[in-house]
């Protein structure tokens, strides 16, 4: 399904809400008067997460956020987490910088006896 935007008269709605007695529109984030700088009418609730979909968009579904101030600020945080989450995946896979050498304890390995290398947590044989 189509991600619904908001009708013409309910972005103006958003906008007109934003502005304060002077016609300066004013970012619903953190009220920074925002002149002729950038702006984005975001939606309150994430689509995906809104349980009736045939329910118009309304006023109250939308914020306007300055692009410099709000806007794009969240949208760094979330690159930022799925950075951090990506780094602890590696983390979790085994692939940190550890020390090359087969059989110190950070290697993830350790030769057997027999000269064989096998993968310390797992015991399979490790060909190089
Ligand atoms: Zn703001």
């Amino acid at each position: 399904m189509a991600r619904r935007e908001f009708t013409p008269k309910v972005y103006a709605q958003i906008v007109h809400r934003a502005m304060g007695g002077d016609g300066g529109i004013a970012c619903e984030g953190c009220g920074l008067v925002l002149g002729k700088k950038p702006y984005h009418v975001d939606h309150t609730i994430p689509d995906a997460l809104q349980v009736d979909k045939s329910r118009e968009l309304t006023a109250a579904d939308g914020k306007l956020l300055g692009v410099e101030c709000c806007h794009k600020p969240k949208t760094k945080v979330d690159v930022g987490d799925i950075a951090r989450a990506k780094r602890r995946e590696a983390k979790h896979l085994g692939f940190e910088k550890r020390s090359r050498f087969a059989g110190s304890r950070a290697s993830g390995v350790k030769k057997k006896m027999d000269g064989r290398v096998v993968d310390r947590v797992t015991g399979e044989e490790i060909r190089r």
